[in-house]
């Protein structure tokens, strides 16, 4: 039984995980930024397919196991896809997010932003 869980995983485990796959493969010639970007709209595609023309609560999908497996599985190759494309870049995934995060909360600042409203007036 694998013992990885999120609360205990780093951000290094997954791109180090993923670099090995990719290099056994001899993938990497394919895991061009822009191949890479293409497969994220890709998988994406097929995760938005699961949930086309429904609306499932997230109770529904909970108590259908084979269409939460199916999302688990989409969601995770979003996510590999994603790490192939920080890896092409040689990115620091913790940079950019606290970098983004930075100018996000900036930008929706809690005094505009704290009634629910999702746009400015
Ligand atoms: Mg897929």
């Amino acid at each position: 039984m694998n013992s990885n869980h999120d609360n205990n995983t780093t951000i290094s485990f997954f791109k180090e995980d993923v670099k090995i796959f990719v290099k056994e493969r001899n993938w990497a010639e394919y895991h061009t930024p822009k191949n890479l970007v293409q497969a994220i709209n890709c998988e994406a595609g097929e995760l938005s397919q699961l949930l086309l023309f429904k609306d499932y609560s997230k109770k529904n999908i909970e108590d259908n196991k084979e269409l939460f497996n199916s999302i688990s599985d989409e969601i995770a190759d979003v996510f590999i896809y994603l790490i192939s494309l920080i890896n092409a870049l040689d990115l620091d995934l913790t940079q950019a997010f606290k970098n983004k995060m930075k100018k996000n909360k900036s930008k929706y600042s809690t005094k505009e932003f704290n009634n629910g409203i999702y746009y400015k007036k």
